[in-house]
């Protein structure tokens, strides 16, 4: 069966990814590590750890390209013309294109494509392109169909689960979006209170209106 380099964003998201390929015959699968999207370090440090960890659990060799460099980043996304998304899918899967390429491998896909979170249409068409551009095999599934059942795996091999997808932008948007969503509910509550305590205004009104 061919050989297959997994570029991997995270231990969570892998766990599917590897169930669905070797269900689908893959046997000789490899883990890729290159993400130096996850900020701040201690974090990035977190996830490597994690996907350390669960690789051997699941004994799948794992490739690390450590290379971390914020300001390097961070000057690129802001400076670039499009979705910053769309220049970090491309910055991390051509690392991992390349790689595939140059050591033997038949095809390669990526985890990124199991979350309903990333832009998976934006994903498919860079690997889509990738795969031409160095004449390797992209092996696409639509893993997000095991996206819950991925959750789950990791979260009963007790490993961490990240709340957000990797840059700062991505903590802070995430972050804003649990605050917002928390004032919204305090709102809903503030209104059902407000509307229970009317209630009982009005029928202890009628209640004095008929004594009278
Ligand atoms: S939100 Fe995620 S995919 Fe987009 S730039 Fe940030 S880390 Fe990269």
């Amino acid at each position: 069966m061919k050989k297959i380099l997994m570029h991997t964003c995270c231990g969570p998201c892998s766990a599917y990814v590897i169930k669905k390929l070797r269900e689908e015959g893959f046997i000789d699968i490899a883990s890729y590590w290159y993400n130096p999207n996850i900020q701040p370090y201690d974090e990035y440090k977190h996830r490597l750890e994690t996907l350390k960890e669960y690789t051997k659990q699941v004994i799948i060799p794992l490739i690390i390209q450590d290379e971390y460099n914020l300001k390097e980043f961070l000057q690129s996304v802001i400076n670039y013309k499009g979705i910053r998304c769309e220049y970090c899918y491309r910055m991390r899967l051509e690392m991992a294109v390349k790689f595939a390429k140059d050591n033997g491998y038949d095809c390669f896909t990526t985890t990124l494509l199991v979350s309903p979170y990333q832009k998976h249409d934006m994903i498919k068409k860079i690997c889509e392109e990738l795969s031409a551009k160095y004449d390797i095999k992209f092996v696409y599934y639509d893993f997000r169909e095991g996206y819950y059942e991925g959750q789950q795996m990791a979260k009963d091999a007790g490993l961490y689960r990240q709340k957000y997808c990797g840059c700062v932008f991505s903590r802070d948007e995430a972050e804003m979006q649990r605050d917002a969503m928390k004032k919204q509910e305090e709102e809903k509550h503030r209104k059902n209170r407000e509307e229970q305590e009317e209630n009982k205004r009005t029928k202890l009104e009628k209640k004095n209106n008929m004594k009278h």
